[in-house]
């Protein structure tokens, strides 16, 4: 199926299933080298990383443990401002190793919020490792240690990421045809 329906819009395959986990791997082995001895706290991002982080743990070999947060966003009654919270994380990470998993940066605006608020609980290092990066969309300053791809400012689906709610169980990321 190389083309398919997603509520009003039209998808292809951008990255095929093989390629992605090629690279997932490849990840693993990376951070595997430099986190072996470390026991590090990986804290995976829901709802989109949800594929990407069970690929990811399951091609490490050594003692780690895993978390799952949300951070959402709301407007707030009293603040015009975009109000963000991280829900979920339930154990403490003082002069731990952290290693949060992210499906996609764009704008980086989710992950350096979530850095930040991280960083207050004085863990002794945060790495990112992000599937996709859209490096065109940035908008703050972020070191990414890990990427999977780097891709243009196109929307994506598939493996994990939805649109609309749709698209997450497909195995390979499509991108809309516009
Ligand atoms: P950021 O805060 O970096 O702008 O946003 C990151 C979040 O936006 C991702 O975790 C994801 O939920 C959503 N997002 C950004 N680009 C895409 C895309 O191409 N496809 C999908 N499905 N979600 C995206
Ligand atoms: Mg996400």
């Amino acid at each position: 199926m190389n083309q398919i329906q997603i509520h009003d819009k039209s998808f292809q395959i951008f990255i095929h299933e093989d390629r992605i986990l090629t690279r997932v791997n490849e990840l693993a082995k990376a951070i595997s080298k430099e986190f072996a001895q470390e026991q590090p706290l990986f804290i995976a991002v829901l709802n989109g990383s949800f594929i990407f982080a069970a690929d990811l743990m399951k091609h490490m070999d050594f003692p780690c443990e895993i978390q799952f947060v949300k951070v959402s966003s709301y407007h707030g009654t009293q603040s015009s401002g975009k109000v963000q919270q991280v829900l979920g994380l339930s154990q403490p990470i003082k002069n731990r190793k952290v290693i949060i998993i992210e499906d996609i940066i764009d704008s980086g605006l989710t992950i350096d919020f979530l850095r930040k608020d991280l960083l207050l609980q004085e863990p002794s290092s945060i790495s990112i490792c992000s599937l996709l990066v859209k490096p065109d969309a940035l908008k703050v300053k972020l070191d990414v240690q890990y990427t999977g791809f780097e891709v243009d400012n196109h929307f994506l689906v598939g493996y994990g990421l939805d649109y609309d709610g749709l698209g997450r169980n497909l195995r390979h990321l499509y991108q809309a045809i516009d």
